[in-house]
């Protein structure tokens, strides 16, 4: 008899894994701690897939030969706890996916950077008539793709939690962002841990795939002797010794396998980290065997990830920016970094901790108001109070937006990019950016 697989965790990639483990004829359960969405139980329907919800029932799940874990699920779960004592193996989707499939996989991983840059390549890759698809964290999961008919490339944002659960899998190419601490609470608050998740990209690297990083991230940079891997492509802002991708005189250099340049300007996507994000991209278009033509001008084309530096409207001579995924201090550092017109700054909204000395700077700078968005702004009043520019103190989008109208001159911006989390008086960082957008066009 084959095997039984149980998986943990209804949702894209749970739902997903399902789909593909019943068409390769496994016997298969679905569980979930929480309620399933409608549409995830009527994928599983269709498909005849036994599933429960609101619960874990140990004796569906322990007489698995094998478990699905959704990334979302904590390895300290209870259920996840006994099934690694009675010794099933759990591995991730992506892992269970990536046995079926003869596509060639580019990943991506790194702190910050993985959705912008992997939609990069995907629309690199869709512009040069590629036969590819985009899985991971974003679009449909690799599972289900792997299970309607397979692609010749997979572009794969891959978190940390994802990479925790992967073993076999092979990146034929790998890229690797940066690393900065982040999701320590998952990681026993020792950042060695997330470190060494993050590097699981290189495990089963064969010595003609290739690796793609950033060649200034400190991190990286001490990890890799450690590890085997691929050929090496880093990327660097200024000129290096080995570098496959740096900047030179406004132009971007690329250096192989097929060297050619283009003009800084010609990026379509701008900001520092942006660079860096279409120097990887590029680089692994380029080790792809991509025409370069192809690759300058989808660079230039890009349309941007939404919520990212989201350029929204032109009105009455000012640019409406949205930002609203720039969710700690960190990202609205290189937003402001990146304005090249004086801005009106929209901050806050749930505080992490945060300390915003790391913008004063740039804030004395670039800034010729800002605008408070949150259910309490008593630290950014604390805090930059005594910048002398004008604050608007706001609670509701619509409030926000009618200050935002009233502060800014013709030939500035105003960009929401806010800092902190949106949990406070939104749903979601996606809703406020939706409405952000919604009241921006009302003006
Ligand atoms: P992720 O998927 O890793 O969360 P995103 O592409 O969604 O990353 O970008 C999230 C935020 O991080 C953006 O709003 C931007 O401000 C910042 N960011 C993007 N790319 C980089 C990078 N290469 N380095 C540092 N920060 C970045």
């Amino acid at each position: 008899m084959e095997k039984r697989i149980v998986i943990l965790g209804a949702g894209e990639s749970g739902c997903g894994a399902a789909v593909l483990a019943n068409k390769l004829g496994f016997e298969v359960f679905v569980s979930d701690f929480g309620a399933i969405a409608g549409k995830y139980k009527q994928m599983l329907d269709e498909h005849n897939i036994p599933w429960e919800e609101k619960k874990h029932s140990e004796e569906l799940i322990l007489s698995a030969g094998e478990i699905i874990k959704s990334p979302g699920i904590p390895n300290e779960a209870p259920i996840v706890e006994k099934a690694k004592e009675a010794g099933i193996p759990i591995i991730s989707e992506i892992e269970f996916a990536g046995r079926y499939t003869r596509a060639k996989m580019v990943c991506i991983t790194g702190s910050n950077g993985k959705t912008t840059t992997t939609s990069l390549i995907y629309h690199i890759f869709r512009e040069a008539g590629l036969n590819v698809g985009l899985a991971g964290n974003i679009g449909r999961s690799l599972a289900l793709q792997v299970a309607e008919g397979d692609k010749d490339y997979y572009i794969v944002e891959l978190s940390s939690f994802q990479l925790d659960n992967m073993y076999e899998f092979r990146a034929n190419v790998a890229v690797l962002l940066n690393i900065t601490p982040d999701h320590l609470d998952r990681y026993g608050y020792d950042m060695q841990n997330y470190v060494d998740a993050k590097l699981r990209i290189l495990q089963n690297q064969q010595p003609d795939d290739a690796f793609v990083y950033w060649n200034d991230d400190p991190i990286i940079k001490k990890e890799l002797p450690k590890y085997r891997h691929g050929r090496l492509y880093p990327f660097a802002e200024e000129k290096e010794e080995g570098a496959a991708a740096y900047t030179e005189k406004e132009k971007l250099v690329f250096t192989e396998p097929v060297p050619f340049n283009m003009e800084l300007e010609e990026l379509s996507l701008t900001g520092k980290h942006n660079l860096y994000n279409s120097m990887a991209a590029g680089i692994s278009a380029n080790v792809a065997g991509i025409r370069k033509e192809t690759i300058r001008e989808a660079l230039s084309t890009f349309a941007g990830v939404e919520h990212r530096l989201e350029k929204v409207a032109d009105v009455a001579g000012v640019e409406y920016i949205n930002d609203s995924k720039a969710t700690n201090v960190n990202s609205c550092w290189y937003a402001l970094q990146s304005m090249k017109r004086k801005t009106i700054l929209i901050l806050g909204g749930k505080d992490k901790g945060n300390d915003y000395n790391e913008i004063a700077q740039l804030v004395k700078e670039k800034c010729s108001g800002l605008i408070f968005l949150g259910a309490d702004n008593s630290k950014l009043h604390d805090f930059f109070g005594d910048f002398g520019l004008p604050i608007a103190d706001t609670h509701s989008m619509e409030e926000c937006i009618e200050q935002a109208y009233k502060m800014a001159k013709r030939g500035e911006t105003v960009l929401l990019s806010p800092c902190c989390a949106s949990f406070d008086l939104f749903k979601s960082y996606e809703e406020r950016g939706k409405l952000f957008k919604e009241y921006v066009c009302k003006l």
